[in-house]
């Protein structure tokens, strides 16, 4: 790491989304300081990053103080990206406290370190915040139809309360604020046994099994590649623009999941098995960002075609698989044993 430089700090870099801004920011030059609990993280993410010099690694918890390092470092911090916490409902419902404490407490320390070193902090908020949505697309006006206590509150409302915290810091003047509302996210790094349904699907076609419809397959997603997400938030933390509020940071064009099962056929070249399971507890019906306000005040708007970022997510899990290395819900028992609450 460059004695004396600016610092990026990226808390929950390791992760899918992490890791790949991270990388990102490296090959802008910049130092980054990586914050991971190794929680939902995967250690293979690190590794390319490790190659850099300019990218130093602390496996740290934000829900506890913060290390004495980072806090050695408040003059030469000038960014804070939060993306710590488990993001899909498999992984954050496994442990609901310690999500919603990293959602709360987690962005509050990042907050005061923010304010003490000046830094310009990002939040990763997510459309989760819009809930089972009666206003569709969802734009950031729109304030949500969010279950605050059934299985998903953990996050979704853990996530509502960060966007508080962050929002009454830029009004107290006491940091400068940005909130980015990520929709479906897919791409490599993700975890073959974290849930979601992409990773879910691919790895199950992979695997010669047939894919897990939940409910009747016609509930919608607008999925986002990743490296679009990645471009969405550098944007958003570059814009001079301090007073946009909430961004919503997704890909407009919705399908259903029975849809994506097409997309996902068409791109691997071969009919897929299917088997339906119970369709989990509050999952939400429809879901699209209305991309307006990154359009217009941040000229962002997402340009990989679904077709072309499932065939790359594919080659990628091929490529793992074949390495052997990356952890399948076989070779980690205590994820495998999480189980989505699903709807009687
Ligand atoms: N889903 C599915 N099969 C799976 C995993 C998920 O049909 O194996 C459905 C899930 O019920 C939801 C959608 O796919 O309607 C997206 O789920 P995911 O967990 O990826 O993210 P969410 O948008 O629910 O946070």
């Amino acid at each position: 790491m460059t004695k004396g430089g600016e610092l990026t700090l990226v808390a929950g870099g390791a992760g899918f989304i992490g890791s790949h801004l991270c990388r990102a920011l490296l090959k802008k030059g910049r130092n980054v300081l990586c914050l991971d609990n190794l929680q939902t993280a995967r250690r293979e993410n690190l590794l390319e990053l490790e190659a850099y010099e300019r990218f130093r690694f602390i496996e740290s918890d934000i829900t506890r103080p913060l290390p004495r390092q980072v806090l050695e470092q408040t003059g030469r911090i000038t960014r804070i990206y939060n993306l710590a916490c488990a993001a899909s409902p498999d992984l954050y419902q496994a442990d609901p406290e310690h999500t919603i404490l990293t959602c709360v407490m987690g962005t509050n320390r990042l907050l005061h370190l923010a304010e003490d070193s000046g830094a310009r902090f990002l939040l990763t908020s997510t459309s989760e915040v819009y809930g089972d949505p009666h206003v569709h697309p969802q734009p950031e006006s729109y304030r949500g139809n969010v279950s605050c206590t059934g299985p998903r509150a953990c996050y979704d409302e853990g996530k509502r309360a960060a966007e508080t915290m962050a929002f009454d810091f830029a009004r107290g003047g006491r940091a400068d604020v940005r909130v980015a509302r990520i929709f479906n996210t897919y791409g490599p790094n993700m975890r073959m046994d974290d849930g979601r349904v992409i990773s879910n699907f691919i790895c199950q076609a992979l695997a010669g099994k047939p894919l897990t419809i939940y409910g009747n397959g016609e509930q919608t997603r607008s999925f986002c590649y990743v490296s679009d997400t990645v471009d969405g938030l550098l944007r958003l933390m570059e814009s001079e623009d301090g007073d946009l509020g909430p961004v919503n940071i997704g890909n407009p064009s919705e399908l259903t999941i029975a849809e994506l099962i097409e997309t996902l056929e068409t791109v691997m070249g071969m009919r897929l098995a299917k088997v339906s399971r119970p369709l989990p507890i509050d999952d939400p019906k429809k879901r699209r960002p209305d991309i307006e306000r990154a359009t217009a005040r941040l000229g962002w708007c997402p340009r990989t075609p679904l077709a072309s970022g499932l065939a790359a997510t594919v080659a990628w899990f091929e490529r793992e698989l074949r390495s052997n290395r990356t952890p399948t819900p076989e070779r980690s028992p205590a994820v495998a044993a999480v189980g989505r609450q699903q709807a009687l």
